[in-house]
């Protein structure tokens, strides 16, 4: 099975490794995508969160890092993926989640999304609050993987 992991990755938390972690387990090949053409303004430019992620995951040998721009849908075909993996967090990320599966869905059906619990720890940690933490010069060590302390370290310059 080849699964892709889409998501904007700005930076990319203990919670996001954690998917990728568990998802590498199932899947024969992980692509984990970093999407380009987000409406969300990002923090880190694509070059960053790249380098960041790709660091982050270097340890792990089924998991590959790409960015792409356009639709998930489009990326899992262009890599002959036949699941999309989509974390799942509080009750709030069901809403949304629901809605991107049924909307990928309904263009192709070939296309699983297979959304993964989120371990304990990490339920209630998303790129924002990281961000947050590190900017009023918090420890972000647990939230975040080495790369990303350094770089936020340089960003705040704390
Ligand atoms: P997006 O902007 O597409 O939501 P994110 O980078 O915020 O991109 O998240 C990518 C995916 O990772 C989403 O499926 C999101 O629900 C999931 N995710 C984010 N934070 C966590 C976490 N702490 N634990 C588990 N899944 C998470």
């Amino acid at each position: 099975m080849i699964a892709v992991y889409p998501g904007s990755f700005d930076p990319v938390t203990m919670g996001h490794l954690d998917i990728i972690r568990r998802s590498a387990r199932i899947a024969d090949k992980l692509i984990v995508g970093i999407l380009v053409n987000n409406s969300k303004q990002p923090v880190f430019t694509m070059a960053e969160r790249f380098e960041m992620l790709q660091e982050s995951v270097r340890d792990i040998p089924n998991v590959e890092v790409q960015t792409f721009e356009g639709m998930a849908i489009d990326f899992a075909k262009k890599n002959n993926a036949n699941v999309i993996i989509r974390g799942l967090r509080v009750i709030s990320d069901y809403e949304t989640e629901m809605q991107i599966a049924q909307v990928n869905r309904s263009f192709d059906p070939n296309i699983e999304t297979l959304f993964m619990a989120t371990s304990l720890e990490h339920s209630f940690l998303s790129s924002t609050i990281a961000k947050e933490v590190a900017f009023y010069g918090m420890e972000v060590e647990k939230l975040v993987p080495p790369a990303v302390v350094s770089k936020f370290k340089e960003k705040y310059n704390k």
